[in-house]
């Protein structure tokens, strides 16, 4: 029997072929789960979702859009009657030094990881708590811990080190409910977040940087994701799970 039978996943910013999301998605599938793609273009969301099976569903959502996460999991709990595991997956980077931080720039890194993974959240806590029941795992990065140095600006470190507090801040509210919050910070992963953005120079330095010497793949990091949504996990919380070859050791 897999680890996740039985069980109801909505993985967000999952529609991107080589994501961190999309992989998770695969892998919770693989486990038994049955789950629910969000992705910002509902046709890009049904495709991903089609291609783990046909029980599993793709919808268009904006993270950053209270009223549209509350409908997305409205929607999601009609049909599927409950929701055991939430990942607040979806997240942009942008490479930029402190100066040239614009505010739309801000608000666009900040709102997805950071606003985006409180409203999600709220939307599935009040079924989660009736319930006594729930998995939450946010998708911070070791660039919140060691202050960037990959790819991401300050501003993106900021987010993730949000989500980080966020997460810790929902474990300690949310553990007497039995929901666990908990974080996953991978170092630098092969997606499409950074393909075709970094130079030859940069791969290098950044791989020179990494003791495993080599990128994590999405793989690695959705194994955690399926760890931490699992019963397997289930006295773990407020934990902030590094994926990172080893390149940030603390
Ligand atoms: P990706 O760019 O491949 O996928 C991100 C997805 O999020 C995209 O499909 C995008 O459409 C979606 N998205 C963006 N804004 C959204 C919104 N407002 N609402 C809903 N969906 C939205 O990225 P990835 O590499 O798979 O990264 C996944 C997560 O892991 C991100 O939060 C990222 O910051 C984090 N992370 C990635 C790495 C890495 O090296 N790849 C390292 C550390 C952390």
């Amino acid at each position: 029997m897999g680890l996740l039978e039985g069980r109801f996943a909505i993985v967000t910013g999952a529609a991107s072929p080589r994501g961190l999301g999309k992989a998770t998605a695969r892998m919770f599938t693989e486990q038994g789960a049955t789950v629910a793609i969000i992705d910002l273009d509902e046709g890009q969301a049904r495709e991903a979702a089609a291609d783990l099976g046909p029980q599993h569903i793709g919808m268009a959502s904006n993270v950053t859009d209270k009223e549209a996460c509350l409908k997305t999991v409205e929607a999601l709990l009609a049909q599927w009657g409950q929701i055991d595991i939430l990942v607040n997956n979806a997240g942009i980077t942008q490479p930029l030094k402190i100066m040239d931080i614009a505010p739309q720039n801000y608000e666009a890194v900040t709102d997805v990881s950071l606003r985006g993974t409180l409203y999600m959240s709220q939307a599935v806590i009040p079924h989660m708590r009736a319930r006594k029941s729930g998995s939450i795992i946010n998708l911070s990065s070791v660039s919140a811990q060691r202050g960037g140095g990959i790819f991401g600006g300050p501003h993106y470190s900021a987010a993730k080190a949000g989500v980080l507090g966020l997460t810790k801040a929902m474990a300690r509210e949310l553990a007497p409910d039995n929901i666990r919050s908990n974080a996953i910070c991978p170092g630098f992963i092969a997606t499409d977040i950074t393909a075709g953005k970094l130079t030859e120079e940069m791969r290098a330095s950044v791989l020179a940087g990494i003791p495993m010497g080599r990128a994590g793949t999405a793989e690695d990091v959705a194994g955690c994701a399926l760890f931490l949504a699992s019963d397997l996990s289930a006295y773990c919380t407020g934990t902030e799970v590094d994926v990172n070859g080893g390149s940030l050791i603390h």
